[in-house]
């Protein structure tokens, strides 16, 4: 009997975990799941529907009516939401600064770990995200839990972000990434941490050529030949 293989990224804010996610997953033909696209997808239909986040009823309500499909061209991630593609709004400023507390739901982890399981049953994947290997998929084969200073994760992204948003600043991404790196890790529920058995990687001053060499290189004992 075969079993899938399951490679699960972990780490802080914007330091690389979708570029090598996707890249390990083209390279290796397996699925690549965004967990941080569903938590982004949640918030946005949370901020369009006046969601009070402070109130479970209203929370576990609006769940039932979320439902969330990825597609996959050419290792994008495409997201919809309720059949709507989403994959641009959710990355824009007013969804990156709700989603911490969102994510920090019980209710709302509850459900998309759920959902994440389901995609890693029988497929090979690669999933990136901040509790992948502690919650989600703690038998993963290969963990890696990625880091880079700070202000280098800023600059990266805010040059991302700058081609669509002209009036966007460097200090406002930093901020940003500064107050999720703290809620994430600091919140009750699943918070983000280093699993026991996951690799760091610290990717501040090395290529993507060169962290996707060292992602290959763990994976490598479990593929068959
Ligand atoms: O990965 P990304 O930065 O797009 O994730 C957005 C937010 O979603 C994170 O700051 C975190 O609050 C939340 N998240 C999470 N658990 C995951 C993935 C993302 O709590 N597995």
């Amino acid at each position: 009997m075969s079993k899938n293989i399951v490679v699960a990224i972990d780490g802080y804010s914007s330091c690389g975990k979708s570029t090598l996610a996707k890249a390990l997953a083209k390279k290796l033909h397996f699925i690549y799941v965004d967990s941080g696209a569903m938590y982004r997808a949640v918030t946005l239909y949370f901020l369009r529907n006046h969601v009070n986040i402070a109130d479970a009823e209203q929370v576990t309500a609006a769940l039932q009516n979320i439902h969330l499909n990825f597609h996959s061209r050419d290792y994008q991630t495409h997201i919809t939401l309720n059949g709507e593609e989403v994959s641009d709004e959710i990355r824009l400023m007013p969804v990156s600064e709700n989603v911490s507390p969102v994510s920090a739901i019980r209710e709302v982890r509850k459900e998309m770990v759920a959902q994440q399981q389901r995609m890693g049953k029988s497929k090979n994947i690669v999933m990136d995200g901040r509790d992948i290997g502690t919650a989600v998929f703690p038998n993963a084969q290969v963990k890696l839990f990625m880091t880079a200073d700070p202000k280098v994760r800023a600059e990266r992204r805010y040059r991302e972000l700058l081609p669509n948003n002209p009036d966007i600043t460097l200090e406002e991404v930093f901020e940003n990434i500064a107050h999720r790196d703290y809620s994430d890790t600091t919140r009750k529920e699943s918070p983000l941490m280093r699993a026991e058995d996951a690799v760091i990687l610290d990717n501040t001053n090395i290529t993507p050529d060169e962290q996707l060499a060292f992602a290959l290189e763990k994976v490598q004992p479990f593929l068959k030949n």
